[in-house]
């Protein structure tokens, strides 16, 4: 119940929401108990039994009676009837006014706590490394913040409404009850611990089936997120059936779960009333025989006495479910807090000064791995200031690795790279990352306007905007950018070479620092081709640039080239001093696997 206690926590800044709320819940259970006295004169009055000659009498019951009497006496019995009757339509209008008092009272709180959660889980994935982002599944992400928090809301936040109001109903009617008669009270209370009992172990296994279901549902829409994003590569690998059985796989297991989860859900209320008729039928037998040897109770009493029992078994079912569903709940509010307990990576404070931006980049020693296989390994390599370093070598060897590490997406597990004096660990990496310029290989593009790709999240500069749109070669295809219009998902309204266009032009409205460019290796027609390349090229001119190259010409004017194998850098100079040497890059270049243009 750890994260159920979480969840409670969360109520804190709500308090003067809840307690108003739970005032209105108290004054529900008083008008509703009530409600429920104010049948006794009425019945009394039909039976014309007053009830004051009685042998053991409370004094509430007595003192009711005498007015009632002492009313009928000067009015005449009908005006009477009349008057309790409408007495008792206005305490059950204020119980109900009571009780949706308090409900309206706590939707902004089950709401509020939902939305701040939902932004808390938006956040964290933020927060999160890219690494840590691999082994996380997106569809199960997404569970979580859809089912799972609504799962949340519907158990943990609803059960919660039952949790004030009911113990109280449960409490100020036994109490009532007893005053009535103790002896056939006591005899509904010895079914209690029965009753809890029973239902504590259908609940220890509720939680568990739940938990099961809800870990199914995150694979399940994991597995539908996956065929939707690679459609094209199963319909043309004919991999449908294959695909239909892996989700008919994770589907029955859900099913099974959830079934399960159901019945056991189902069962608290058969188990509630089976328990409660019970009682109800011993109270009739045991009260109509003191009706019948009139010794505490009336007729009308008896019935009253019934009705108010009658009230106690839906709010026990109530607590039952709410106990139920807090289990159910809680399972869901685990699986949310485990991805709010993930520890973000740590950043440094330093933030890099302007002038540290003119000194060169120093990997020393740099050794990485991924899963304990060494993918950068006693690595050293200076990246100059203000020039461009091309990376070259196989696929595989840890190039993307090195950008990823330089935006500080990772740090080394041994070894440093640093910025002049500064150790990227140190760095404040929010700051240090303002001035880097990012071109991934795939251009990430959001479904908003040219302006709104371009400035990403901050509000567009437009005239830097119309600069990095003209400077990137987009305007010819975003001549109207300024209208607004948006680019469709991953910018689908837009062909390839203008998506790598336009994130490059993401990378001239930074004026970065430090840029990192993944080149494309991904063909495109000549004159697209020619056109991203030029603009990076003058992305390039006169800036920190490390560059995964594919291409002869990108590498060829690079200021120097590291050749990288297996992690390490194997060669180091410029094209014409490579080639001089006659090592693996000229080999690379003589066997013509770079691209020419
Ligand atoms: P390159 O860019 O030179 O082709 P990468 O830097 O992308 O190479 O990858 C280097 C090695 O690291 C590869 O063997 C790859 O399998 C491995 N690798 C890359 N990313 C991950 C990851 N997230 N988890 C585990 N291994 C990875």
């Amino acid at each position: 119940m750890k994260s159920f206690a979480r969840i409670l926590s969360l109520l804190k800044p709500y308090m003067p929401l809840v307690v108003l709320a739970a005032a209105f819940n108290i004054l529900t259970v008083i008008f509703s108990i009530g409600s429920v006295g104010a049948l006794i004169p009425i019945l009394n009055l039909i039976f014309d039994t007053p009830g004051i000659d009685l042998a053991n009498i409370p004094a509430w019951k007595l003192a009711l009676a005498e007015i009632v009497e002492s009313y009928k006496a000067q009015h005449g019995a009908v005006k009477t009837l009349y008057v309790t009757v409408i007495v008792t339509l206005c305490i059950f209008i204020l119980k109900n006014i009571s009780r949706y008092a308090a409900l309206f009272t706590l939707s902004p709180v089950r709401n509020g706590i939902v939305s701040y959660l939902k932004q808390q889980l938006h956040d964290k994935w933020i927060a999160l490394s890219l690494r840590q982002h691999g082994d996380l599944k997106k569809g199960d992400m997404l569970t979580r913040a859809t089912a799972d928090l609504n799962e949340i809301e519907w158990s943990m936040l609803k059960g919660m409404e039952g949790f004030v109001r009911d113990p109280l109903m449960i409490v100020g009617t036994l109490v009532l009850l007893f005053t009535m008669s103790p002896k056939l009270t006591l005899l509904a209370i010895a079914i209690i611990p029965i009753s809890a009992g029973l239902i504590a172990t259908v609940g220890r296994s509720l939680k568990k089936s739940a938990k099961k279901a809800q870990e199914e549902l995150g694979q399940n829409t994991s597995a539908l997120e996956e065929v939707l994003t690679n459609l094209p590569i199963i319909k043309a690998f004919v991999a449908e059936e294959a695909m239909s059985a892996r989700y008919a796989k994770s589907l029955s297991a859900w099913t099974r779960h959830m079934v399960s989860v159901f019945r056991k859900r189902d069962l608290s209320s058969p188990i509630a009333e089976v328990l409660g008729v019970s009682v109800l039928l011993v109270v009739l037998y045991l009260g109509g025989m003191e009706v019948i040897a009139g010794r505490s109770l009336t007729g009308g009493e008896l019935i009253a006495f019934v009705v108010l029992f009658y009230q106690l078994i839906p709010a026990f079912k109530n607590v039952t479910n709410a106990l139920y569903d807090i289990q159910k709940g809680n399972a869901s509010a685990a699986r949310v807090f485990e991805v709010l307990d993930m520890e973000e990576p740590r950043s440094g404070s330093i933030a890099p000064k302007q002038e540290q931006w003119q000194e060169d980049i120093i990997f020393s020693g740099v050794l990485f791995s991924y899963d304990e296989r060494p993918v950068i390994n006693n690595l050293n390599l200076t990246i100059p200031s203000g020039k461009t370093t091309a990376l070259v070598g196989p696929s595989g060897s840890g190039k993307t690795t090195l950008l990823h590490l330089l935006a500080g997406f990772a740090h080394p597990q041994q070894g440093s790279i640093s910025l002049g004096s500064l150790n990227l660990q140190d760095t404040e990496l929010k700051a240090y990352r303002q001035n880097l310029g990012w071109v991934p290989q795939q251009p990430l593009l959001f479904n908003s306007s040219f302006a709104g790709n371009v400035a990403l999240g901050s509000t567009p500069d437009i005239p830097r905007v119309a600069a990095a749109l003209e400077a990137a070669y987009c305007t010819e295809f975003a001549s109207n950018w300024s209208a607004g219009k948006v680019i469709g998902e991953g910018g689908s309204s837009l062909s390839g070479g203008q998506r790598q266009r336009l994130s490059i032009a993401r990378a001239f409205y930074v004026d970065p620092k430090l840029l990192l460019l993944d080149e494309a290796t991904a063909a495109l027609d000549n004159e697209s081709e020619a056109k991203v390349q030029q603009a990076l090229e003058g992305l390039m001119k006169e800036r920190t640039t490390v560059v995964v190259a594919h291409r002869l010409s990108t590498i060829k004017n690079a200021d120097q080239i590291a050749y990288i194998e297996e992690g390490r850098v194997i060669e180091l100079g410029t094209h014409a001093e490579l080639i001089e040497k006659g090592g693996k890059y000229a080999a690379l270049v003589n066997l013509g696997d770079l691209k020419a243009e």
